[in-house]
């Protein structure tokens, strides 16, 4: 299928890679693996953007304690705030004066404001760009897959949507569109008893394995049910965030 759409980058930045995160449906831990994913890249040495396609569910900003009194335009450009660590991050949160309005725009304009993330914000030098994307396979997500140069997407879903049609549909609308996926994530995949430590499955068996062996992908991780996660997101310190299965965890492009 035709890229017909592709955004322009801002004119003043150059970026190595884009690297969107995809999931089927909300709630099952994109933004918090696309901040993850971000946090990961920085402490390896890179230079890491995020911007938040998710317009109306936008969270990122959050999750590095970012606020808008952080951002600074020009006339041309918008200046990203840096968290703690120099990750730069753009959201439609970081631009409301309340973040507690809801954004009621539909699909067009959604979509506008991802390419206007991308050629108006002032990026810089980065290696990598995060896209944490719309959830689903609809309107929106389908018209940013064709408007930003992709290098590659990683689908994240729950132990219930790996079960059903919720991930292949994530797959196939990515291969139709000729977008390489570098792997697949399970989230709130166990629980580890704190007593023992032994890992409880509270989903029953897990699917990912299947999944990815019926596609032909990687499986990047299986990430635990962890609430010093959620609770490091809602204080806005993700930076923070060490575990076993993150020691381990790794993008390779
Ligand atoms: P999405 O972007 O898919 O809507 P989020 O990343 O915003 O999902 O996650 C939804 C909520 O679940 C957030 O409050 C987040 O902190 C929490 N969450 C996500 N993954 C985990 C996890 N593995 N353990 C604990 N809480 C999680």
């Amino acid at each position: 299928m035709l890229k017909q759409f592709e955004a322009e980058l801002n004119k003043n930045s150059k970026i190595n890679k884009v690297i969107g995160v995809v999931s089927g449906k909300g709630g099952v831990g994109k933004s918090s693996l696309t901040s993850l994913l971000a946090v990961q890249k920085q402490r390896e040495g890179y230079k890491v953007g995020i911007l938040d396609g998710d317009i109306t569910g936008a969270s990122i900003a959050t999750t590095f304690g970012l606020g808008h009194e952080q951002v600074y335009s020009s006339n041309e450009e918008i200046f990203p705030p840096e968290s703690e660590n120099g990750i730069k991050v753009m959201s439609m949160h970081l631009l409301l004066e309340n973040p507690e309005d809801p954004v009621i725009w539909r699909g067009p304009i959604l979509a506008d404001i991802i390419k206007q993330f991308y050629r108006d914000v002032h990026w810089g030098e980065l290696d990598y760009l995060f896209v944490d994307m719309p959830p689903g396979t609809g309107d929106v997500p389908l018209t940013i897959f064709q408007s930003l140069p992709l290098d590659g997407i990683v689908i994240v879903a729950s132990p219930q949507e790996l079960v059903g049609l919720i991930v292949s549909k994530a797959i196939n609308m990515a291969n139709q569109m000729d977008i390489p996926i570098l792997g697949l994530v399970e989230n709130m995949s166990y629980v580890i008893c704190p007593d023992c430590g032994k890992k409880i499955f509270v989903f029953g068996k897990s699917h990912v394995d299947e999944v990815a062996e019926k596609y032909n992908l990687p499986v990047l991780a299986k990430i635990p049910f962890d609430s010093s996660l959620a609770q490091l997101s809602d204080q806005g310190a993700i930076e923070a965030y060490n575990a076993d299965w993150f020691d381990e965890f790794k993008l390779d492009i």
